[in-house]
C-alpha cells in the first residue's frame, strides 16, 4: 500500500503546467554577453537581449541600486519573455518580484503600500552567522527495541568518528526516527546542526567505496573529516526585507503556513543536540530569531496574532505594514551592516503594463528609487504616445517625462518571419505537439498576417483538431480549422465593422487607438 502512494506522489511532481513563458530558461547569451539566434528558448530580438543581460549583470555584481530599465515595444514582441529570461539567469539568491501595473488598483491597500512591499521583495538580506555542527563518519547506528512493542519510546547509540576522533551519542526517539527519514547508515558522512538537530547526508566516505550494494547512481563520495566531531560553521540565510516585514507585522492576516517558520518563533530554547525534533531546519540560526522579534513583540502575550504573521508571507495576505516595523527593521539592518553580520542584495522589481501606474504611483517610483537599498526597475509598456493615467497630459509611453528620463530604454523589435518559425518550434516541443513541415510553414504565414501570439494559441487547438480526427500528427487541415474556428483581431474587427449596428455602445472609427 504505501509503495503505491509513494509512485503516485512521484508522478504528481512530474505534472507541470504549460504557461505562455515556460520555455524561457534565460536570456540565452553567451559569456560575452552576445545572443545567440536560439537559446535557452529565446529567439531573435538580440539586441534587446544583449542588453537586459548586462541590467543582469549589473545586479548580480550587487553594487549599483536604484536603476530603472524600460522594455518598450509593441505587442507580443517578447518584454515579458525578456524580464523572465532576466529572472531565470540572475541566480537563486537574488530576489526578483513581479508585478502588473493593474494589480495596484485591486488589491486591499493603498497603491504605494503595494509598491512599497514590491520593492522591499526585490531586496534581499544575507545573513551570516556562526553555528555549532557535529561532523563525522557514521560507525555505526544501534537502536534498542523495546521489549514489549510500544511500551516505551525508541532509545540508541550513534557511533561517530574523525580522521582523529570517535564518540558515542545517546540517541531520543525523534533522532532516530530523522536518521531513519534520511536513511542514514554506517559509512555516511553526516552533519547534524546542533541546535536544530537537522541532519544533512553529506555523503559516502570514500573508505567505504567498494560496498556496491550500498551505492545509488548518484553517490557522493567524500573524506571522512578530520580533527574535532563538534565544530563551527559559518551559515548563510536569505531573505527578503518584505519578508523580514511581515514576520514583524502583528497585523497580518494569518492562513495556511508551514511549519518551519513557526519553529523558528518558537526556536528561542536551543535543544539538547541528539534529542531534538527536525523542526526549525534553516532557520534555527540566532540573527534570524532576532529576525523575527525586532519588533520587540511580546510573543507569550499575542501567540495568536502572532502566529499569523508568519504565516500571512506564505498566504500573500499581509495587510498594510506600519511604518514604524519598517523603520525599526531598516535600523536594525543597518546596524548588521555595519557589524559586517548582513550584506543587502538589490534584486530585481518588474512591473509590467507600466502606462496603468497613475500620477501617484511615478512620484513614489521617483522617490524610491532614491534610496541606497532600491532595487534594479524594470517596467515595461506597449504605449506609444498616451495620456498619464489620472492626469489630461499625454507623454510617450504613457509615463510623465520626469520619470521617463530616469529609464535606460530597450527597444524590442517586431519578429521576421524566421523568428516566428523558431518560435512556434520551441512551442510546439514545449506543448509536446507533432507537426507536419506544411502545417508550420502555414502557422507561420499565419503569424506573420497576425500574431506571434495567435499562432502560438493556435498549436493547442489544432493540436485538439488532430486528436479529434484521431490523427498523430498536426496536419494543415487542422490549422485551417483552428484558424476558421477562432478570429485573429484583425478579422474580429472587420467582423464588428460590418455588424457594428447589432453592437451596444459602438463607436467604432472615433476611439483612441484605432487605426483602421
Ligand atoms: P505585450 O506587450 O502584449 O505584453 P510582450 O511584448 O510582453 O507583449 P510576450 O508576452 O513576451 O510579449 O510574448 C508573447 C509570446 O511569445 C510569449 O509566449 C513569449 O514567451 C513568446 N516570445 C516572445 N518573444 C520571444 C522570444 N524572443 N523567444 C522565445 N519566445 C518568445
Amino acid at each position: 500500500m504505501a509503495e503505491i502512494k509513494l509512485s503516485e506522489t512521484r508522478d504528481l511532481t512530474r505534472i507541470e503546467r504549460i504557461g505562455a513563458h515556460s520555455h524561457i530558461r534565460g536570456l540565452g547569451l553567451d559569456s560575452a554577453l552576445e545572443a545567440r539566434s536560439s537559446s535557452e528558448g529565446m529567439v531573435g530580438q538580440t539586441s534587446a537581449r544583449k542588453a537586459a543581460g548586462v541590467i543582469v549583470q549589473m545586479v548580480q555584481e550587487g553594487k549599483i541600486a536604484g536603476r530603472a530599465v524600460l522594455l518598450a515595444g509593441q505587442p507580443g514582441t517578447g518584454k515579458t519573455a525578456i524580464a523572465m529570461g532576466m529572472a531565470k539567469s540572475i541566480g537563486q539568491e537574488t530576489p526578483f518580484a513581479m508585478l502588473a501595473g493593474s494589480e495596484l488598483f485591486s488589491l486591499e491597500m493603498s497603491k504605494t503600500e503595494a509598491l512599497m512591499q514590491a520593492f522591499r521583495k526585490a531586496i534581499g538580506v544575507r545573513i551570516k552567522e556562526e553555528t555549532e555542527v557535529i561532523e563525522g563518519e557514521v560507525v555505526e547506528i544501534q537502536i534498542d527495541r523495546p521489549a514489549v512493542a510500544g511500551a516505551a519510546s525508541k532509545t540508541g547509540k550513534l557511533t561517530l568518528k574523525t580522521t582523529d576522533m570517535e564518540t558515542v551519542y545517546d540517541l531520543g526517539a525523534k533522532m532516530i526516527e530523522a536518521l531513519g527519514k534520511e536513511k542514514v547508515q554506517s559509512g555516511d558522512v553526516i552533519g547534524i546542526d546542533k541546535a536544530s538537530g537537522k541532519i544533512t547526508k553529506l555523503g559516502r566516505s570514500f573508505s567505504r567505496s567498494r560496498d556496491y550494494d550500498a551505492m545509488g547512481p548518484h553517490t557522493k563520495f567524500v573524506q571522512c573529516p578530520d580533527g574535532e566531531l563538534q565544530k563551527r560553521k559559518e551559515v548563510v540565510h536569505c531573505v527578503t526585507l518584505h519578508e523580514i516585514d511581515v514576520i514583524n507585522s502583528r497585523y497580518a492576516i494569518g492562513g495556511k503556513g508551514l511549519d518551519f517558520w513557526l519553529s523558528a518563533s518558537h526556536g528561542s530554547k536551543t535543544s539538547l543536540p541528539l534529542e531534538s525534533s527536525n523542526g526549525g531546519a534553516n532557520m534555527n540560526c540566532e540573527i534570524f530569531r532576532n529576525l523575527c522579534s525586532l519588533h520587540l513583540y511580546d510573543w507569550s502575550k499575542n501567540h495568536g496574532s502572532r502566529t499569523q504573521g508568519f504565516l500571512a508571507l506564505f498566504t500573500g495576505d499581509t495587510g498594510e505594514i506600519r511604518v514604524e516595523v519598517r523603520e525599526q527593521i531598516d535600523t536594525k539592518v543597518a546596524e548588521w551592516r555595519e557589524e559586517g553580520k548582513a550584506e543587502i542584495i538589490p534584486g530585481v522589481l518588474f512591473i509590467d503594463e507600466v502606462h496603468m501606474l497613475d500620477i501617484e504611483c511615478f512620484s513614489f517610483l521617483n522617490r524610491a528609487l532614491e534610496n541606497d537599498m532600491a532595487p534594479i526597475l524594470v517596467v515595461a509598456t506597449n504605449r506609444g504616445i498616451t495620456s498619464i493615467r489620472g492626469t489630461n497630459y499625454r507623454s510617450p509611453h504613457g509615463i510623465p517625462i520626469d520619470f521617463l528620463d530616469r529609464l535606460l530604454i530597450i527597444s524590442t523589435q517586431p519578429y521576421t518571419g524566421d523568428d516566428i518559425r523558431k518560435i512556434l518550434d520551441i512551442r510546439c516541443q514545449e506543448e509536446d505537439v507533432e507537426m507536419s513541415e506544411d502545417a508550420k510553414v502555414l502557422l507561420t504565414k499565419i503569424g506573420e498576417d497576425t500574431s506571434l501570439r495567435y499562432a502560438i494559441n493556435l498549436i493547442t487547438s489544432a493540436a485538439l483538431s488532430c486528436l479529434k480526427r484521431k490523427g498523430k500528427i498536426v496536419e494543415m487541415e487542422d490549422i485551417s480549422r483552428v484558424y476558421e474556428l477562432f478570429y485573429d483581431v484583425k478579422r474580429s474587427t472587420q467582423y464588428l465593422m460590418e455588424y457594428q449596428s447589432q453592437y451596444m455602445f459602438s463607436e467604432v472609427g472615433t476611439g483612441e487607438g484605432y487605426e483602421d
